[in-house]
């Protein structure tokens, strides 16, 4: 064991401080990172604050979160072949797999049924905690460290591990592309990245945004169009309108009145996670044949194609930079939605 530093938060609720803690020696087939980025994730106020309860069977604490992981390879076990010491790579929402049931063979690691290892809040498979990226270093298997596009800034590319692949996973499961119309609801850290890459797919593009504030933003960042939901007449003007509605807000917000928005077929995916769950009516269901579905993240093959995808397509993320002393504050920014549109911290301040 060797020791790694970093900031958690020592109970649920408490804010993040500087903490010590041990990380394994790297095995065989163990990549060392020094971590040099890492995105702030609303999940990863979620978890801190323990405001996932009602779904998670434990939360663990101290909890050093972070996975939106960039660095650079400072070490490899024996029998490493896919990183060498020296590479720009990646660590994103799990570490670990059982890789050996029907969804890990299928690349579907992040719907593992037997367990699926969590970068942060989670337990390896002998039962020891795992800690984050908001810390110096994370020491990861070679088959769940990603490769990082050379041609963009590795701090913008921190937030694709996580807000990236959660929404370029259900926009090509659901074929968003040429002669698709896809709304993008809520233009925060996930709506952002939605928007970016749904434009970039080749789809029309709609942001459904609480207010007209950030429409020259969504414009900028690849809408075509751009509507207030607090607006009631938005709802009956796009009624009937859309392929894939994909839902980023983890507010509690009225899913029915999303789902009249889709065509006959059509299909709304929630992404985001409110921390109480909420009530669908069935006639906006079953008066267009319409469904309902979820997704998370995305495996690690999936993962590798949406950073190649981005790096031919110059698609980043729009970031703020922070030093981890600001984490806290932070924080309390995103609550607030006021940041465009992902804090990243900047490691070499810890
Ligand atoms: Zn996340
Ligand atoms: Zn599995």
């Amino acid at each position: 064991m060797s020791k790694s530093k970093g900031y958690a938060a020592v109970t649920a609720k408490a804010p993040l401080a500087p903490y010590s803690f041990e990380r394994r020696e790297p095995r065989e087939h163990d990549v060392v990172i020094e971590i040099r980025y890492c995105g702030i994730c609303h999940s990863d106020i979620h978890q801190a604050t323990d405001g996932w309860s009602d779904y998670q069977e434990e939360s663990i604490f101290p909890m050093a979160p972070g996975h939106e992981i960039t660095g650079a390879v400072t070490a490899v076990g024996g029998k490493v072949t896919k990183h060498k010491v020296g590479d720009k790579v990646g660590v994103g929402c799990f570490v670990d797999s059982c890789r050996t049931c029907t969804e890990c063979r299928r690349g579907l690691e992040q719907y593992c049924t037997v367990h699926t290892v969590w970068t942060y809040n989670g337990r390896e498979h002998d039962g020891t905690p795992t800690y984050g990226g908001y810390s110096d270093r994370i020491v990861v298997d070679e088959n769940y460290v990603l490769r990082m596009p050379d041609n963009l800034p590795l701090e913008a590319c921190a937030p694709l591990l996580c807000a990236g692949i959660t929404l370029y996973s259900p926009l090509r499961h659901w074929h968003a592309g040429p002669g698709k119309k896809v709304a993008i609801v809520g233009l925060g850290g996930l709506g952002h990245m939605g928007v970016k890459l749904a434009h970039a797919l080749g789809a029309e593009v709609t942001v459904l945004s609480q207010s007209l504030k950030k429409q020259a933003d969504g414009k900028r960042l690849g809408a075509d169009h751009f509507y207030a939901t607090s607006d009631a007449e938005t709802f009956t003007k796009l009624k009937g309108s859309f392929d894939l509605v994909i839902n980023t807000v983890s507010a509690q917000i009225d899913w029915s009145e999303y789902l009249n928005l889709l065509k006959v077929d059509g299909t709304m995916v929630v992404v985001g996670l409110p921390e109480k769950d909420i009530p669908v009516g069935a006639f906006a269901l079953t008066a267009g044949r319409r469904s309902l579905a979820g997704s998370q993240i995305g495996g690690i093959g999936e993962t590798q194609e949406m950073l190649d995808f981005c790096s031919q397509h110059g698609v980043a993320c729009d970031i703020e930079v922070i030093p981890i002393q600001k984490v806290n504050e932070a924080y309390e920014r995103v609550l607030k939605s006021d940041v465009r549109y992902r804090f990243v911290i900047d490691m070499a301040t810890l």
